[in-house]
């Protein structure tokens, strides 16, 4: 598969988009033509399990790369999750929360990175490069930790991780900063997660050739590299397959998911997987107070002019998505002109608008919502009195966004009634603290203390990685402020 620029200047195979990261025109890659799964090839998928389901979806995107090497690649990472890697857990009638945390860093993001370390890597091989990559991540929390676990050790790749300093909960930034492993740094920006994401997108465009001149080849991690964008899709289709499998619901069938966004990073996946004959219905994408994405929806401007609060569910304290740039080109029917237009317009303005034919396609596949943070901490709270199942923050938001949706549509006869699939993207035990404040009222500042006090109180079994974290010394240090960031790089290369 070929992959082509969001900003129309650049094709390239799939181990290149993977090495590169970032299109030399500052666009984002995406796959030339979206592969369409047969129904020969869904009913195949029912019949796999989680390794080979990605390990098909993945080569339709990259047939460069050997099957074999890459289903032994993900089978050995898989066997370091604890259990199921992507076990979808029935709630209710209709609902059911789709469990992404249970790899070796407890979130999302170790699914994307088990594969996406063996792409790049590998991709290194075919493409003949003799140099070692550095990865350079903007993290809310999540995806830098998930780096680090990935790609600690392994040769010919360094990995660098940029995180806002107050940005990320104390448990997540113990995480990175115990990090074991001499290939990887990790940097604390003074400033919130844009910072971060502008400080590195400035870096991949802009200052390649100085890390060129010291042997290193630059890329980068988060979704904004298809590489790790792509093993995302598969949970997806996977769940789908669990609904089909367990009898719930028909082949063909729709059902919606609710998605806690960020980067938008799972929603372009489940996007993705829809453009690819997933039967989903509507994506259904929650924010937290930080709601430039919902307004986006409403009123099909994106105005990212405001203030980012400090929420409790930071991994979606973000104004700027990366993934929004793969969103409008795939919107506006893969103008990259336009593309480009709106992306400079929001780098100079701070904002942009959609067409109208545009907006209704945005408004039919996706629906979007905000939640404050007291709706956040009673849904947590009534769901656990309800069902007794912990949520962490981010799941609290996107479950409160999609009751309100069901609500919605209850009041409507002529809707039609799907079942609803939940994304929950981090282990309760990673925000401690207000975890337990949601569950029970009870303020701690230590995140240890916390961790104990959830344990007694919800009897859900504290992830190994969380309970080992403890004792590990703290290896990372460093706070700069934004503007410092690539001076940092330079002293983690010489
Ligand atoms: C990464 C992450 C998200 C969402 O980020 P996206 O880029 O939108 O996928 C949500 N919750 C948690 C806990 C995360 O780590």
């Amino acid at each position: 598969m070929e992959f082509i620029s969001t900003r129309g200047g650049e094709r390239v195979g799939g181990p290149e988009a993977v090495v590169k990261g970032i299109a030399s025109d500052g666009g984002l890659f995406v796959p030339a033509d979206i592969p369409e799964i047969t129904e020969a090839e869904f009913e195949d998928m029912l019949g796999m399990d989680y390794a080979e389901r990605t390990c098909f979806l993945l080569g339709k995107y990259f047939g460069e790369y050997e099957e074999g090497e890459l289903s032994a690649a993900l089978r050995a990472a898989y066997a370091k999750f604890d259990g199921d890697p992507v076990p979808l857990v029935r709630m209710d009638e209709g609902l059911y929360i789709l469990e992404l945390f249970h790899g070796p860093t407890c979130a999302d993001k170790d699914l994307p990175f088990s594969a996406f370390a063996h792409l790049l890597t590998k991709g290194r091989d075919l493409l003949g490069i003799r140099e070692p990559v550095l990865l350079l991540v903007a993290t809310s929390g999540d995806a830098g930790k998930a780096a680090l676990e990935s790609f600690r050790d392994r040769e010919g790749v360094k990995v660098m991780v940029f995180y806002p300093e107050d940005g990320v909960s104390k448990m997540q930034k113990l995480q990175m900063c115990t990090q074991e492993g001499e290939n990887l740094n990790v940097v604390a920006v003074r400033g919130v997660f844009d910072d971060c994401r502008r400080g590195v997108r400035k870096i991949l465009v802009k200052q390649r050739a100085d890390v060129r001149e010291r042997g290193y080849l630059l890329s980068s991690a988060n979704s904004v590299n298809f590489g790790s964008l792509a093993p995302r899709i598969c949970a997806y289709f996977s769940a789908y397959c669990d609904l089909v499998s367990s009898g719930q619901i028909g082949m063909g069938k729709k059902a919606d998911f609710c998605i806690p966004a960020g980067n938008l990073g799972n929603i372009l996946a489940a996007y993705y997987a829809k453009r690819m004959g997933l039967p989903a219905g509507r994506l259904l994408c929650a924010s937290n107070k930080n709601n430039a994405f919902p307004e986006f929806w409403k009123t099909g401007t994106y105005d990212g002019r405001r203030p980012c609060f400090r929420t409790m569910s930071s991994p979606m304290d973000v104004l700027v998505p990366f993934d929004l740039e793969r969103l409008l080109f795939e919107l506006s029917g893969r103008d990259a002109a336009l593309t480009a237009e709106r992306m400079a317009s929001l780098a100079s303005a701070g904002k942009f608008s959609l067409r109208d034919g545009e907006l209704e396609a945005f408004r039919s596949d996706f629906y979007a919502d905000s939640v404050s943070e007291d709706d956040t901490v009673d849904c947590m709270y009534e769901f656990f009195m309800e069902y007794g199942y912990p949520m962490d923050t981010q799941t609290g938001v996107a479950m409160c966004v999609a009751q309100r949706y069901s609500e919605k549509l209850g009041e409507d006869p002529a809707a039609e009634r799907r079942p609803m699939v939940v994304l929950s993207a981090a282990s309760p035990y990673k925000f401690p603290q207000d975890v337990l404040y949601a569950l029970s009222g009870n303020d701690v500042k230590d995140s240890f203390k916390g961790v104990k006090r959830i344990n007694f109180l919800t009897a859900m079994k504290v992830p190994e990685p969380i309970k080992s974290v403890r004792y590990k010394p703290v290896r990372f240090k460093t706070a700069v402020n934004p503007e410092k960031m690539f001076d940092e790089v330079l002293k983690f290369l010489d």
